[in-house]
């Protein structure tokens, strides 16, 4: 639906009486009155475009608005996961209902984190009872993100974390295989800390020393805190086709 939609209105469906007068005037009268679709309020051609309810205002950002929509699927992975309601909600549903303003809240800080695999991360706040108010709380988003990184194939981590090199590629007009030479160190922390950086390629690709050579104390200390490098020197010695695997495959980047 487009915002053209929104403002859509239908013509107010009263019934005429067949016995009353229905000539031409009566006509062109009841074709003129609106209801707004939202709120039933009665409106005229020239008061519709402005009108603004709460529901229609609604509808919009739920159209139009990223955070809205990601606010919409944590709702509907809440409801399935909590409420055990399965049946399917539209935009209409979730726009009149009590959770909208939480939830689009929420929304705001899944899009400012980039949440990865917004449908896992709702599993890891219910599977954990951590309660609503303590969804936003960047710790418990950096716990998912360990535990995510636990679970994920090498395959998985590899295919997400070599698109952001891509995408990083097509922005700066640099190859790929420069990346460790050229990223930015702190954009990369960011990259690391928030997750859209795999530790299967950090440890695994031949030039990360070029970007290690490149970082700060401070960064390196910050970097060392979230990728839990114990954990991946076990996991690696364990998993050696994988690692063999990764490392094939950041040869073949250049990387
Ligand atoms: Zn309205």
């Amino acid at each position: 639906m487009n915002s053209q939609d929104l403002l859509e209105t239908r013509v107010s469906k009263k019934k005429m009486n067949k016995t009353s007068s229905n000539s031409s005037t009566e006509n062109a009268k009841s074709s003129s009155k609106i209801t707004c679709q939202f709120c039933e309020k009665e409106l005229t051609e020239k008061t519709v475009v402005k009108h603004s309810c709460r529901l229609k205002t609604r509808m919009f950002e739920l159209e139009n608005f990223h955070h809205v929509k990601l606010g919409f699927q944590a709702h509907i992975k809440y409801r399935k996961l909590v409420l055990l309601k399965f049946k399917e909600m539209t935009h209409l549903d979730f726009a009149k209902s009590s959770y909208y303003k939480s939830f689009s809240e929420f929304g705001k800080y899944l899009d400012d984190i980039q949440v990865i695999n917004l449908d896992d991360f709702m599993g890891f706040l219910v599977d954990r009872k951590i309660p609503f108010k303590k969804w936003h709380n960047p710790m418990i988003y950096e716990h998912y993100l360990k535990f995510l990184h636990k679970k994920e194939t090498a395959e998985d981590a590899v295919v997400r974390t070599l698109k952001i090199i891509e995408s990083w590629s097509l922005q700066t007009g640099l190859p790929q295989k420069s990346f460790f030479h050229h990223v930015d160190t702190g954009y990369f922390l960011i990259l690391v800390r928030t997750g859209r950086f795999s530790p299967w390629v950090f440890f695994n690709a031949e030039s990360v020393s070029e970007i290690m050579r490149r970082m700060t104390d401070e960064e390196l200390s910050l970097m060392t805190q979230s990728v839990e490098p114990t954990y991946w020197e076990l996991k690696f010695a364990e998993n050696r086709n994988d690692v063999a695997i990764v490392k094939e495959v950041l040869r073949q980047y250049g990387i």
